[in-house]
């Protein structure tokens, strides 16, 4: 399925998953769960690409395989987008190591719960956005099944969203030292 699309009018969500390679066996159907929103749109990607994996760090990958992205945000122009993907276990340091920065130029992710981590999309796809744009990336542990619950609650949750101030204050309620990192990051990036 290319598009799912749920709601009407303001704001605009935009959630995406099956990035590329094989995550999609792990994250298309957290977004096939979702419910319709109570107000606004959701529009879903659940299966972006599942050829040869390419990094979204790369800059081909939103001009290749993950091209109808920017197409999207383009057009329509969501106040809200999130990427799902998952990741192994050995890979957890790779992800939420503070040496993150200086080996990918990209920050590192915060860890939520159950190895649920929550961190920036790449910067190739984030200059398509205004700054006030909420634009977050979910990895959630493979075959940790906590994890999946959890991310699948966030995103519950984050197909609720009003806009970026909505967020961040359910995130400091319930996670204050991700969402601390979270405001960091966007300071350091975005000229929040
Ligand atoms: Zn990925």
């Amino acid at each position: 399925m290319l598009l799912k699309f749920y709601g009407k009018g303001r704001p605009y969500r935009l959630f995406a998953a099956g990035m590329h390679g094989g995550e999609w066996k792990d994250t298309s159907s957290l977004l096939m769960k979702l419910q319709p929103p109570l107000s606004g749109s959701l529009f879903l990607f659940p299966l972006v690409d599942r050829g040869r994996y390419l990094s979204t760090l790369q800059e081909g990958y939103y001009k290749g395989p993950g091209s109808k992205i920017p197409v999207f945000v383009n057009n329509c122009a969501p106040e809200i987008y999130i990427e799902i993907h998952s990741y192994s276990k050995q890979n957890f340091h790779k992800l939420a190591g503070r040496d993150r920065i200086s080996r990918t130029g990209v920050p590192p992710y915060s860890v939520l719960e159950e190895g649920l981590l929550l961190g920036s999309v790449s910067p190739h796809i984030r200059l398509h956005f205004p700054k006030e744009a909420l634009c977050l990336s979910l990895e959630v542990q493979r075959d940790n099944p906590a994890s999946y619950e959890l991310a699948l609650h966030m995103l519950a949750r984050m197909k609720e969203c009003k806009g970026r101030d909505d967020f961040i204050a359910f995130l400091k309620k319930k996670y204050p030292s991700a969402a601390l990192k979270a405001i960091e990051d966007y300071k350091k990036f975005y000229g929040l």
